[in-house]
């Protein structure tokens, strides 16, 4: 596995490829499910290029960002064993070259307004910011990104559709622990305590799909939710039952043909974040 630094150097390299390019930026401290996206870019053809990059400018709570986990060694090890082709792990200058302002200025409609943008000013802008930039260096043919940020996947997609970017999302199933907590690279922060209640939240949801399934209202659905979030031990943000193109809220499950519910808690000081396809006919 080749490692760049420097744009220049990666681009270099990129032109001299003749297989499509298959990309998964990340911001680090690696798991399965960063994995499954370089392995799915491999299953379909793909040389795989991942980024390590913790964005400061997604992360709206500074103290978020220091304490973001950094483990670059390790991360590069894995993407080895993952059949990785490159990595590139720019300093900050590399993306943000001082003095160019590389802001996304898009309007999302509601796409970043409802549920993560509602709790996160700003993240959204970063983070579609962020991908542009990356996806203007290393020019893939395919870029791969979770299902465990739904939102964030409906921008980029939307993103992709207003600027005519000519790269086609492909969107990973979320990988999950064997108890169903979703993989993340938060998940080390918990406490002892908190990461034994922590796969209640897909249970959480599990049971929400039951619920939608006999057509109850939406609203009693996520009340309920969020009491029994609140009983468990988490400080849950919003338990939202969304149409999954338009993110906006259902009242039940037959006001849609693809709907999907999302979640944003904090077990302890870690903010966890899952959602679950409640129903897609489509
Ligand atoms: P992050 O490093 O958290 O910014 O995530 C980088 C990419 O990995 C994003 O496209 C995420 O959606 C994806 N990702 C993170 N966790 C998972 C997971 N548990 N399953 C699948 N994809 C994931």
């Amino acid at each position: 596995m080749l490692i760049f630094k420097k744009v220049a150097d990666l681009r270099q390299w990129l032109a001299s490829q003749t297989s499509p390019i298959g990309f998964a930026p990340t911001m680090g401290a690696l798991h399965e499910g960063h994995l499954e996206l370089i392995r799915m870019a491999k299953r379909e053809g793909c040389l795989a290029v991942a980024s390590i990059f913790v964005n400061p400018t997604q992360f709206n709570d500074i103290r978020d960002l220091e304490k973001y986990p950094r483990t670059a060694e390790k991360d590069a090890a894995l993407l080895l064993t993952a059949k990785c082709d490159a990595l590139f792990i720019p300093p900050v200058e590399e993306v943000y070259p001082p003095g160019k302002n590389l802001t996304i200025e898009l309007d999302f409609n509601q796409l970043d307004k409802v549920m993560e943008g509602e709790f996160r000013p700003g993240h959204f802008k970063g983070m579609a910011t962020v991908v542009n930039r990356l996806l203007d260096i290393v020019r893939p043919n395919k870029l791969y990104m979770g299902q465990k940020d739904f939102q964030q996947l409906s921008i980029v997609r939307d993103m992709i559709r207003q600027l005519a970017l000519p790269v086609e999302l492909v969107m990973c199933p979320t990988v999950r622990e064997p108890d169903g907590l979703a993989m993340s690279s938060r998940n080390v922060r918990l406490t002892t305590e908190m990461r034994a209640i922590a796969p209640l939240i897909h249970q959480i949801l599990l049971w929400a799909k039951t619920e939608s399934g006999k057509n109850r209202p939406s609203e009693e659905i996520q009340e309920e939710a969020l009491q029994k979030l609140v009983a468990a031990g988490f400080r849950p943000e919003y338990f939202d039952l969304v149409d999954g193109v338009s993110l906006l809220p259902v009242k039940q499950a037959s006001d849609g043909d693809f709907i999907v519910a999302c979640l944003a808690a904090f077990a302890g000081d870690v903010r966890l974040i899952d959602n679950l396809v409640l129903k897609q006919n489509i």
